[in-house]
């Protein structure tokens, strides 16, 4: 099985901002695009994307998953970078339409077929370092995706930085290109010196969430989470496995959790922590690095509310178990 995101399908939805206005959107090759080497993007980031999911149900049709969410927070990051506006109705409509154009494409459960809509500045004007972009480009790319989990959940290693930063403060929110670049060069080390599959970044003891994916503690019946400020990224699966787990009668503590709390609910019995993102669903933590020291979580394997949780947030996305919230948007 290729590796998550390398494979996509021949063309794309895109459309461009010009003269103030948007263009009708296009089916285009997906295997190039064209930029002015001085492109806003390439020198001073203006750049943010989405990530969502559709899924094929055993009837045969095709489903996406919170749409809505993904594309407001888009509309939210395009608006923090001083891109364009997006003009929402649009995407949603260039997202079913790919989507649909490609429903044969989209794989069977545990498969899915992963969207990344992109929005880039694309002004060749290399004297804009601290102004907007006028024009832009902006695309959805469709890229079916297998098992996450294929050979089994692996429990993750995950290293606590309290002095680092994932991104500027003010960019957490903002599903930005620089943020990745920005949180790299410290995962590497990490993943060099103590062979961390990620980090948890807990600036000044704060506990945020890795690079890519936000950070649950589940205790007994409660699961703690950082609640929603400018610092993290506010997932759509955060968001979700919080109204399932609300749904099952566990108790939502959304609120500041330090280090020091973490590692003391860490070392008891029965708990379990997990990171939440599109891609991944729910990722066991099975150790956390501190210190110079490791500390197991729980057993240090996949717990089983963990487990539950995922299955749960599966069941519906794959059209197993009822869809209460009205999170589906079917495509064909
Ligand atoms: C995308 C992302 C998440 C997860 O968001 P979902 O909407 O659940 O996919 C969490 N943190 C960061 C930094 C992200 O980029």
């Amino acid at each position: 099985m290729a590796a998550f995101g390398t494979v996509f399908m021949p063309k794309m939805a895109l459309t461009t901002f010009e003269n103030n206005q948007w263009g009708q959107a296009q089916t285009v090759a997906a295997d190039s695009i064209q930029l002015h080497p001085g492109a806003h993007v390439l020198h001073y980031s203006s750049t943010c994307f989405e990530g969502l999911k559709a899924f094929r149900h055993s009837d045969g049709s095709v489903h996406l998953f919170r749409m809505d969410q993904n594309v407001k927070r888009f509309a939210q990051s395009s608006r923090f970078l001083s891109l364009p506006a997006i003009d929402e109705a649009q995407v949603s409509k260039m997202i079913v339409d790919i989507v649909a154009q490609y429903a044969a494409d989209v794989p069977l459960p545990p498969g899915s077929m992963y969207i990344r809509p992109t929005h880039i500045g694309t002004e060749g004007a290399i004297g804009k370092a601290a102004a907007p972009t006028l024009s832009s480009m902006l695309y959805v790319l469709l890229s079916p995706v297998g098992d996450y989990f294929a050979g089994g959940a692996k429990a993750l290693r995950i290293l606590l930085d309290e002095t680092g930063m994932r991104c500027a403060p003010h960019m957490g929110m903002i599903k930005s290109g620089g943020n990745y670049a920005s949180a790299l060069g410290p995962i590497l080390k990490a993943k060099a010196e103590v062979q961390a599959d990620q980090i948890l970044f807990c600036p000044n003891g704060d506990v945020q969430e890795t690079g890519a994916a936000n950070f649950l503690l589940i205790d007994g019946n409660e699961i703690i989470t950082k609640g929603l400020d400018s610092s993290f990224l506010h997932g759509v699966t955060r968001s979700s496995i919080l109204t399932l787990a609300a749904d099952l009668g566990m108790t939502i503590s959304e609120r500041n959790l330090t280090v020091r709390e973490l590692l003391e609910r860490a070392a008891k019995p029965g708990v379990e922590a997990a990171l939440s993102g599109t891609a991944a669903v729910l990722t066991p933590i099975g150790t956390f690095i501190h210190n110079g020291k490791e500390i197991k979580v729980g057993s240090g394997e996949a717990g089983p509310t963990t487990q539950k949780l995922r299955q749960a947030l599966n069941d519906i996305q794959w059209g197993k178990a009822p869809d209460t919230h009205g999170w589906l948007t079917k495509v064909c």
